[in-house]
C-alpha cells in the first residue's frame, strides 16, 4: 500500500494488512513462514509522515553455526517518522545524531508501507544470526551437530595429508 501525502493531508489514514509470504521479498536467507499482519494508523505531522502500528508475522533463519532452520517469531509495535528526502541539506547528512537515526525519509509524495514492514522485521532479527546464544555449531571434522549429540572426534586438527593417508589405509 502506498501512503500518499496528499492523501493524509486530508486525514489521518487508518490501515489494516495481510501480507502472503512472497509478497514482500526478504531475500533468499530470510523465509516468511506466516502472513504478515499489520494494523495502524499513518498521519501527517507538518512535512512529516507519523506511522504508528503493530506487526506481526514468523520469520525463518538458518543458523549460522549450526545451519538449522530457525522460526521466530515477531509480534512488534512501531513508532515511526519520517521526513521528506529534500528536507536534509548535504551538510546535516553527515552530522545525523545517534538518536535521530530513527527517523526515516520519503522520496516524493509518500511511501510504499510494505518498505517500512520489511525494514521493521529485519531490524527485529538479532546480528548475530544464531539459533540460540549457546549454539555449539557442527563439528568441523564430522559435521554433527554438536547441540544434539558430541560425537568423538578430537579437536585439534588433523593434518589434510595424513586424513589422506588414513583413508588409503583403509581401502
Ligand atoms: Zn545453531
Ligand atoms: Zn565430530
Amino acid at each position: 500500500m502506498f501512503i500518499d501525502i496528499h492523501e493524509l493531508e486530508k486525514d489521518a489514514l487508518e490501515f489494516q494488512e495481510t501480507l502472503k509470504p512472497g509478497r514482500i521479498g526478504f531475500g533468499s536467507e530470510i523465509k516468511q513462514l506466516e502472513p504478515l499482519t499489520t494494523t495502524g494508523v499513518a498521519e501527517l505531522l507538518g512535512q512529516e509522515i507519523h506511522l504508528s502500528g503493530t506487526l506481526r508475522t514468523a520469520v525463518e533463519t538458518i543458523c549460522d553455526r549450526c545451519l538449522e532452520p530457525t522460526r521466530r517469531p515477531i509480534d512488534i509495535e512501531y513508532d515511526l517518522f519520517y521526513r521528506p528526502m529534500k528536507s536534509i541539506a548535504r551538510e546535516e547528512e553527515i552530522e545525523v545524531k545517534p538518536a535521530e537515526l530513527e527517523i526515516g525519509f520519503y522520496e516524493g509524495h509518500g511511501l510504499e508501507l510494505d518498505e517500512v514492514l520489511k525494514e521493521q522485521v529485519l531490524l527485529t532479527l538479532p546480528m548475530k544470526n544464531v539459533c540460540r546464544e549457546d549454539c555449539a555449531g557442527l563439528c568441523p571434522q564430522c559435521g554433527q551437530n554438536r547441540n544434539l549429540a558430541v560425537c568423538s572426534c578430537k579437536t585439534e586438527k588433523i593434518d589434510a595429508r595424513l586424513a589422506g593417508l588414513e583413508s588409503f589405509k583403509k581401502q
